[in-house]
C-alpha cells in the first residue's frame, strides 16, 4: 500500500522525501501543493522534477476520507459526511458568516466519554480518526470551498474542533494535524483561530499546552461534581476541581487570555438560578480575573437523550445573571437547524448576521457552480 500524503505534517513527510532519496526541501514544495493549492495528482505538481514525480507515484497517494454526502441549509450552513470504512461515518460542518468562514471537525469515529446530552456520545466509541481522516476534512472542504467560490482566497479562517469525537483522547494525530493547520507551507492558520474543545482530559490538557497551545474550549454543563458526573462520565476522573485548575494552568501557553467554557442548556437540568449562582461562585473560586468566557449552547435534542432544550427565557436569565456578575457570556446561535447541522453539537456562532445578503450570494453561488472534476480532487455532489 502506498502512503497517504495526508497523513503527514511537514516534518514527516521531510523524512518520507529522505526515504525516498530526495532533499528535504522538496517537502515543502509538496507540501505546498497538496494544502495551499489542493492538488490531489502528481502530474498537476508542475515544479517537482519529472523523475520525483514518478517515485511518487509509485509510492503515494493524496485521498481523504470520500464523501457519503452533502447538505446545505438555508443560511449557508454546509454539512458533509465522510466514509471512513468499517461502516463509519463522520461530519464536518462549514459555517459561513460575514467575517469569517469556521470549519467543525471530527477527531473520532463515535466517542467513549459517554455524554448524556451527546448524539455521538450514545453511538460508543468506534475508533480514533487518522490524521489523513482529521486533516483531510479541511483539506476536502478548503479546495472544494474555493472551486465553487471560484476564489483562490482562503475560504475557511477558523477551525473548532467540536464534530464527532473527544479531540485530546486521539491525542498524537490531532496534534500532528493541529501542526498542518498552523504551518506556514500549510493552512497557515494563527493559533487563536484553532479551538480544541475538550470533555476535560486533565493530562493531555497540560500537554496541549506544551505541544501546540492553540485556543482551548471546555466543555463544562453543570457547575457542581454530582451533575457533572451525571452528564459528563468523564468528570468521575477529572472531577471540576482539578479540570478547573487545568485550565489555569493553560492560559499561560494559551493564544488568548481566556478560556472558553461551554454550557448546553439543558431544561430544568442546569439551567436555573441556583446553577448560574453555583456557577458564579465556582469560577471565582479558580480567579479572581476574568479567565473565561462562557458560552451558553441550546440543546440540540434528539429522542434517546431523554432531555429537553431550555426555554429561551431560563437562557436569556441564566445569561443575564452571569453577565451581571462580570462573565462575559454569549448564547450562540444554532446554526444549519434545517439539515441537522449538528452531529448532535452544533458549532454555531455568536455573530450578528447583519450582511445576511452576503452569505445568500456566496451560498446562491456555491450551489450553481457545476461540479466536473477528476475522481480524487475537492469535489462533491451537491444537493440543496
Ligand atoms: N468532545 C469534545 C468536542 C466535541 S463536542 C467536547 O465534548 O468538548 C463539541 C461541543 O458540542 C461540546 O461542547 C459538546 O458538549 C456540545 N454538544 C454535544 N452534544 C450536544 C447537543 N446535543 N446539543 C448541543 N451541544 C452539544
Ligand atoms: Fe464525546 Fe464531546 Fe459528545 Fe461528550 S460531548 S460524548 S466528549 S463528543
Amino acid at each position: 500500500m502506498t502512503a497517504n500524503l495526508l497523513d503527514f505534517d511537514l516534518e514527516g513527510l521531510a523524512g518520507f522525501c529522505e526515504r525516498l532519496g530526495e532533499k528535504r526541501f522538496r517537502a515543502t514544495q509538496l507540501f505546498r501543493w497538496i494544502h495551499q493549492k489542493g492538488a490531489a495528482q502528481f502530474d498537476d505538481m508542475t515544479d517537482l522534477a519529472k523523475s520525483l514525480r514518478e517515485k511518487l507515484k509509485t509510492s503515494a497517494h493524496i485521498q481523504a476520507p470520500p464523501v457519503i454526502s452533502q447538505h446545505i441549509s438555508a443560511d449557508g450552513t454546509i454539512k458533509w459526511l465522510f466514509d471512513v470504512g468499517g461502516g463509519n461515518a463522520i461530519e464536518s460542518v462549514f459555517i459561513p458568516e460575514d467575517d469569517r468562514g469556521t470549519l467543525c471537525v471530527s477527531s473520532q469515529a463515535g466517542c467513549a466519554v459517554g455524554c448524556r446530552f451527546c448524539s455521538t456520545g450514545h453511538q460508543g466509541f468506534s475508533r480514533n480518526l487518522t490524521v489523513s481522516e482529521i486533516i483531510g476534512q479541511l483539506w476536502f472542504a478548503e479546495h472544494f470551498l474555493r472551486k465553487h467560490l471560484a476564489t483562490q482566497d482562503r475560504v475557511i479562517s477558523n477551525v473548532v474542533m467540536m464534530g464527532m469525537g473527544e479531540p485530546l483522547q486521539n491525542y498524537q494525530p490531532l496534534v500532528q494535524s493541529l501542526r498542518v493547520m498552523l504551518d506556514d507551507h500549510g493552512y497557515g492558520l494563527s493559533r487563536r483561530r484553532v479551538t480544541v474543545s475538550t470533555s476535560g482530559v486533565v493530562p493531555m490538557m497540560d500537554r496541549l499546552g506544551q505541544d501546540c497551545a492553540v485556543a482551548l474550549a471546555v466543555s463544562l454543563h453543570a457547575p457542581n461534581d454530582a451533575l457533572r458526573d451525571n452528564l459528563v462520565p468523564l468528570n468521575r476522573k477529572y472531577p471540576l476541581q482539578e479540570l478547573l485548575q487545568a485550565c489555569q494552568r493553560y492560559l499561560a501557553f494559551a493564544p488568548r487570555d481566556f478560556i472558553t467554557l461551554e454550557y448546553c442548556m439543558l431544561d430544568g437540568v442546569n439551567d436555573t438560578s441556583e446553577h448560574a449562582s453555583e456557577l458564579i461562585r465556582l469560577i471565582r473560586a479558580h480567579s479572581s480575573h476574568a479567565w473565561c468566557k462562557l458560552n451558553l449552547i441550546p440543546f440540540n435534542p434528539f429522542p434517546a437523550s431523554g432531555l429537553g432544550r431550555s426555554k429561551a427565557a431560563a437562557v436569556q436569565a441564566f445569561a443575564k445573571q452571569l453577565s451581571d456578575a462580570g462573565i462575559v457570556t454569549t448564547v450562540r446561535k444554532t446554526r444549519g437547524d434545517d439539515i441537522d447541522a449538528a452531529c448532535g453539537q452544533l458549532a454555531g456562532d455568536v455573530m450578528d448576521r447583519t450582511e445576511v445578503g452576503k452569505r445568500i450570494e456566496r451560498q446562491r453561488k456555491i450551489m450553481l457552480t457545476p461540479v466536473a472534476s477528476p475522481d480524487n480532487e475537492p469535489t462533491g455532489v451537491l444537493k440543496s
